[in-house]
Parts: structure tokens; C-alpha cells; sequence
């Protein structure tokens, strides 16, 4: 049934990639194979898979799935996002440099400060918007730019063309994480990208509960090496968890949608508050990167920041007065999720590194759900009044 179709759309991909795999009993979801082993039927003969590390039906039915929607070749599904970073990282050796923002992921800057130098690896920080700081990052030894845009938490736009265009002079790869806007809204394959990375954990699965990972790829010798890595590393996702994300992923489309218009209505209120110093927003006409925002990114999604006025609503006596926004870690989930970056997810940057991302101790991140925008409104309303 239903073959892959290039012309296909993104929300027909999303349900119908990945399924169909039960010539059983034809179940119209995908099967769980919680299985550690493949008996083979003779010495060389099995049905494609013989130990799930390597291999699991129910996993590459989300690879499947998965690829289709940013548009690769294929994809491999890891155990969480930072599991999909760690192996992408393994295509670098011994004296390998990478060039990367300022302003990514706390896990990932804390993976790339104090684990990967171990192992004779540098990075250089250097803020992305300004392609010649890009330009005067690389060095000989440089072999891979890691881009993430809009940047966590404040939303920084990295123009993906130019980047790209910088890297592939050098024959350097690129890599793209997309977690905050998902194919949905972004799609780094159509600029030249040739990894792009996934926490599925947030968008993509979208129901917080589960954490997941996934690089995609458009080359086969790439392909090759990641399905390599992935499974000698042993960072693969377990069928259960896959499963759980096959499940989210088909309501990408309509999710995105309404995190959107939510986000847009909570910017639009927060921006006119004035207990509110700054709201960071790409929807907001006062987002200073206008032109690049409409020429790389399909929507805006469902994440935000804004500067609390601290002098006049107290940061604790904040969010413990919310209701619909629970104070977490993590994004992306149907439910609203709120943060202080400088005093959670951010935290293991260290102050130097915070101080110089531009954050400030009154930075508050949002993740905004799909419940609906006026509860969201009146809440933040009723705990900024302080
Ligand atoms: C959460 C996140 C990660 C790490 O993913 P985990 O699933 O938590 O390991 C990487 N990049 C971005 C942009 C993220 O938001």
C-alpha cells in the first residue's frame, strides 16, 4: 500500500509514512516489536533484522517516517536527542574543529565544552549572524559546521543559505538542528544541509512522554557511516519509545498550527505588558531578522522569550501564580511549559557563557501549548500583575 511520492504533502507523509507493515492481520498502525533478537530460518537467512540494536521494524518504520519529512535519503532514530548529537560528532577525529553558535542548546554547548575536547576535538562559539565571524572560525583543521536556528532560548535567526554556502567552499559538512521548528516549519535540505538533528522528545513526538532522537541524511556514504555509528555506539531508540513517537509525529501538522497561533497571541499580549521589558518572538514584527525569517522558515512556532521586569513581579512569585504553565524543562509538548534558562535549561553553560549569549537572569522561556490562547492570556495576566 501507498508507496513514497515525492510530490506528496508533508501532513499526508506524516500519516502514511511508516505504516502498513502488518501483512498479518493489516492493522492501519504499525505493530510494537519488542524483541532483542531475530531468529535467522537458515546459516546467512533472516527477514532484514537480526539483534534490535542494529535493527527493529517498529524503529525503521519511524526512520521512515521521519525522513520523509525533512526530505532525506533516511534517517536513524536515537535514544534522545543528545544520542543522535554524540553519534553525528563520531564522523569527527582526533584534531577535527567545529565551528558552531554561541547560543545553542545548553546540552549540547555542555556535550561540546567538556566532553568532545577529550578526545582532541575543538569548537569554536562564535555568533552566527555574523557570517564573518563564521568565515574567520574555520581553520585547516575545521571539518563540520553545527548550525541551530532559531537559537535556545532567544531566537536568533542563522541564515541556513549563507552558512551553507561558507561551508561547502571549504567542503565542510553542515549540520542542522532543527528541533525547534520542525520540518514543518523549516526544512534545512532544501539550503544544502547535510545532517539535519532531532530531539524528538519535543516537537516531533510532541506528548511529552518520551525522549527520543533522530539525524536525518542526504548522502550515502553519510548514511553509511551514521547507521554504522549509531549502532556501535548503541544509542538506537527502543521500539516501545518508537512506537510512542510513530504515534505523535502524524499530528505534527495540525500541533505546529495551533502552537503557532497560540504563541502569536501570548507574544502579541506579552509584548504590550508593562511588566514585560522584551519579548523574543520571529512572529513579531519587532524581530529585528524580518527578511531572513520569511525567506527560510515556513512559520514561526511555538517557542518564546521574554525579559521579566523582576523590580516589579517577583521571578518565583511568577510562576508559582501560573496554572496552565507548569515550570519544566523541555518543549515542544501539547502542554503549555515554562522556564528560567539562566536557572534550568541553561544553567551548565556557566555564567561567562550565559552572560555572553545575550541571556539575562530575567529571561524566562516559554513553550507554548495547544490549549486554548485566552486561559493562556488571562494566566500569564493574572501572575505578571505580580
Ligand atoms: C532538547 C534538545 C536537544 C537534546 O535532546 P534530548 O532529547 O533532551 O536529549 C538538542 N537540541 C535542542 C535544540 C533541544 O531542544
Amino acid at each position: 500500500m501507498s508507496k513514497a511520492n515525492k510530490k506528496e504533502g508533508l501532513r499526508t507523509s506524516a500519516v502514511h509514512r511508516g505504516v502498513y507493515k502488518d501483512s498479518s492481520y493489516n492493522s492501519v498502525t504499525t505493530p510494537i516489536y519488542p524483541t532483542s533478537t531475530f531468529f535467522f530460518d537458515g546459516l546467512g537467512k533472516n527477514k532484514g533484522y537480526d539483534y534490535t540494536r542494529s535493527g527493529n521494524p517498529t524503529r525503521a518504520a519511524l526512520e521512515e517516517n521521519i525522513a520523509a519529512l525533512e526530505g532525506g535519503l533516511g534517517c536513524s532514530v536515537t535514544a534522545t536527542g543528545m544520542a543522535a548529537i554524540t553519534a553525528v560528532l563520531f564522523l569527527c577525529r582526533n584534531g577535527d574543529h567545529i565551528v558552531t553558535g554561541d547560543d545553542i542548546y545548553g546540552g549540547t554547548y555542555r556535550l561540546f565544552d567538556q566532553v568532545f575536547p577529550q578526545f582532541g576535538i575543538t569548537f569554536s562559539f562564535v555568533n552566527m549572524r555574523d557570517l564573518t565571524q563564521v568565515k574567520n572560525a574555520i581553520r585547516p583543521q575545521t571539518r563540520m559546521i553545527w548550525i541551530e536556528t532559531p537559537s535556545n532560548p532567544l531566537l536568533n535567526i542563522v541564515d541556513l543559505e549563507a552558512v551553507i554556502k561558507i561551508a561547502k567552499a571549504k567542503k565542510l559538512l553542515t549540520v542542522v538542528d532543527n528541533t525547534f521548528l520542525s520540518p514543518y516549519f523549516q526544512k534545512p535540505f532544501d539550503f544544502g544541509a547535510d545532517i539535519v538533528v532531532h530531539s524528538t522528545t519535543k516537537y516531533i513526538n510532541g506528548h511529552s512522554d518520551v525522549v527520543g532522537g533522530a539525524i536525518v541524511y542526504n548522502d550515502k556514504t553519510v548514511r553509511d557511516r551514521i547507521r554504522f555509528l549509531v549502532n556501535a555506539l548503541g544509542v538506537s531508540e527502543s521500539p516501545f519509545d518508537s512506537w510512542l513517537v510513530l504515534r505523535g509525529v502524524k499530528t505534527l501538522a495540525p500541533r505546529m498550527e495551533v502552537h503557532q497561533a497560540n504563541a502569536l497571541a501570548v507574544a502579541g499580549f506579552l509584548e504590550k505588558h508593562e511588566n514585560v521589558k522584551k519579548v523574543y518572538y520571529p512572529g513579531l514584527k519587532s524581530h529585528p531578522q524580518q527578511a531572513l525569517i520569511k525567506k527560510q522558515m515556513k512559520g514561526f512556532g511555538g517557542m518564546l522569550a521574554f525579559e521579566l521586569d523582576t523590580k516589579k513581579v517577583k521571578l518565583d512569585l511568577f510562576f508559582k501564580s501560573l496554572k496552565y504553565f507548569s515550570l519544566a524543562e523541555s518543549l515542544g509538548g501539547v502542554e503549555s511549559l515554562i522556564e528560567s534558562p539562566w536557572l534550568m535549561s541553561h544553567a551548565s553553560m556557566g555564567e561567562k557563557a550565559l552572560n555572553a549569549s545575550g541571556m539575562t537572569k530575567e529571561t524566562i522561556r516559554v513553550s507554548v501549548g495547544i490549549e486554548d490562547a485566552d486561559d493562556l492570556i488571562a494566566d500569564l495576566n493574572q501572575a505578571l500583575r505580580g
